[in-house]
């Protein structure tokens, strides 16, 4: 056997990899966008995850072969802070549906005992700083959907107890005191009660989320919340126009207030092409939702994999056109020239949504740190977008409690901080 040649395309691998290669030029670029990304708290403000944990044939602690997020794939995307989200058909209603809420919650805080050497519960700020200096993943919790309180305000309170730090206020239908963007207006906006309940978030230290609810929903909370308030995984509608995106004049009013837009990744909030095409293929966002319930009932797992099994079929027939994940940073760099960069963020709607092409799952996060370097993003601008803006909201939200007397953004035991 000849020995192995040594091509130019290994020593130019193996001088990338000593970073000898091109000072200065592309691959300088990526070493410094690998060293930034990793030494950066990378927080994703929405992940349905939670749904997989009630399916027998998934382990968050080993790596899947299906989904977007487990504990390997974390780790290897530099993922190192989470929102689970607590989801439950908008459908459901009074006592059950904070049951299946409690359900969810338990289910979150089981998955952070089953796996003590990577995870731990986080609260505030704080803690999640905390974690990021431990080289643990700090899990958080975001109820998506105000139907989950039950009708009931001290559900808020219970929540915030649990680890529950920001509350969308509807979800796919209009709840008992707040519209949603995707049903019939039926309160113009928040009820008298809707309002109490951003008072009682603001009092708890629990973020209004505004992501999914309507135009007037939104108008109402930014005018009377007393805490910045974020959009946990919306998009831009200047580049698509989705009902569950936000116009610029909408990101304006958010950022003049101090909030913060998280980019949702779904295609069909990222892509108008793929939007218009899915629609005219479904019938729009509510004729689809209804058509998957019927399958699916409120199993959200099954909801996402027929989701998956029929826009793969529609993409491989030529009826869906490709959407990369370059989109992601488009709508950045779109937040950030309207508002700069202490605005937007990352809220990928990673187990609940459709992935661009590139972005198939968390371990793909790198890219975008990448990306933002190459437009010129300073490392400080690329902190403040993986994560800083999201923290500096939540600190603004927990003094906003610490003023009121609240108790429940204490730091959460066992994360390094003292509970008293
Ligand atoms: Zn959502």
């Amino acid at each position: 056997m000849a020995p192995r040649s040594r091509s130019p395309y290994l020593v130019l691998t193996l001088l990338t990899a000593l970073g000898l290669a091109c000072p200065g030029g592309a691959d300088d670029v990526a070493a410094r966008a690998h060293e930034l990304h990793f030494s950066s708290i990378v927080l994703d403000t929405h992940d349905d995850t939670t749904q997989r944990f009630f399916s027998k044939g998934f382990a968050l602690g080993r790596r899947n072969p299906d989904g977007h997020v487990d504990i390997p794939r974390m780790r290897e995307g530099g993922m190192n802070a989470i929102f689970f989200s607590i989801w439950i058909d908008g459908r459901i209603l009074g006592p059950p549906a904070v049951a299946k809420a409690l359900d969810q919650i338990a289910a979150v805080h089981e998955n952070v005992e089953r796996y003590p050497d990577d995870l731990v519960l986080a609260r505030t700020a704080d803690d999640v700083r905390r974690a990021h200096a431990r080289g643990k993943i700090a899990v958080l919790v975001g109820v998506e959907g105000g139907h989950m309180l039950g009708n009931d305000i001290r559900m808020v309170r219970i929540f915030a107890e649990l680890g529950v730090r920001y509350i969308t206020l509807a979800h796919f239908y209009n709840d008992e005191w707040a519209d949603s963007s995707t049903d019939k207006p039926a309160h113009d906006g928040l009820t008298d009660h809707g309002k109490d309940i951003v008072r009682e978030m603001n009092r708890r230290g629990v973020l209004v989320d505004i992501s999914h609810v309507s135009d007037k929903t939104f108008h109402d909370a930014l005018e009377l919340s007393r805490a910045p308030l974020i959009a946990s995984h919306s998009s831009c509608r200047a580049i698509c126009s989705h009902p569950r995106n936000m116009s610029d004049a909408m990101i304006r009013e958010l950022a003049a207030k101090g909030g913060v837009i998280q980019i949702n990744y779904e295609r069909s909030f990222l892509d108008q092409a793929y939007k218009d095409a899915s629609d005219a293929l479904s019938g729009g966002v509510v004729a689809q939702m209804d058509a998957l319930q019927k399958l699916c009932g409120d199993d959200a797992e099954c909801m996402n994999r027929k989701t998956k099994e029929m826009q793969d079929q529609y993409e491989r027939e030529g009826k869906l056109p490709h959407v990369s994940w370059e989109r992601i940073v488009e709508h950045v760099d779109h937040v950030v020239k309207l508002v700069g960069p202490e605005h937007v963020g990352l809220g990928s709607d990673f187990d609940g949504a459709s992935m661009p092409e590139g972005m198939e799952d968390c371990s793909k996060l790198p890219k975008i740190t990448e990306a933002l370097v190459r437009k010129g993003y300073t490392d400080a601008d690329v902190r403040k977008i993986l994560g800083e803006n999201t923290l500096r909201v939540m600190e603004q939200a927990e003094r906003r409690a610490a003023a009121a007397g609240d108790a429940s953004t204490r730091p959460w035991p066992g994360n390094g901080g003292e509970r008293p």
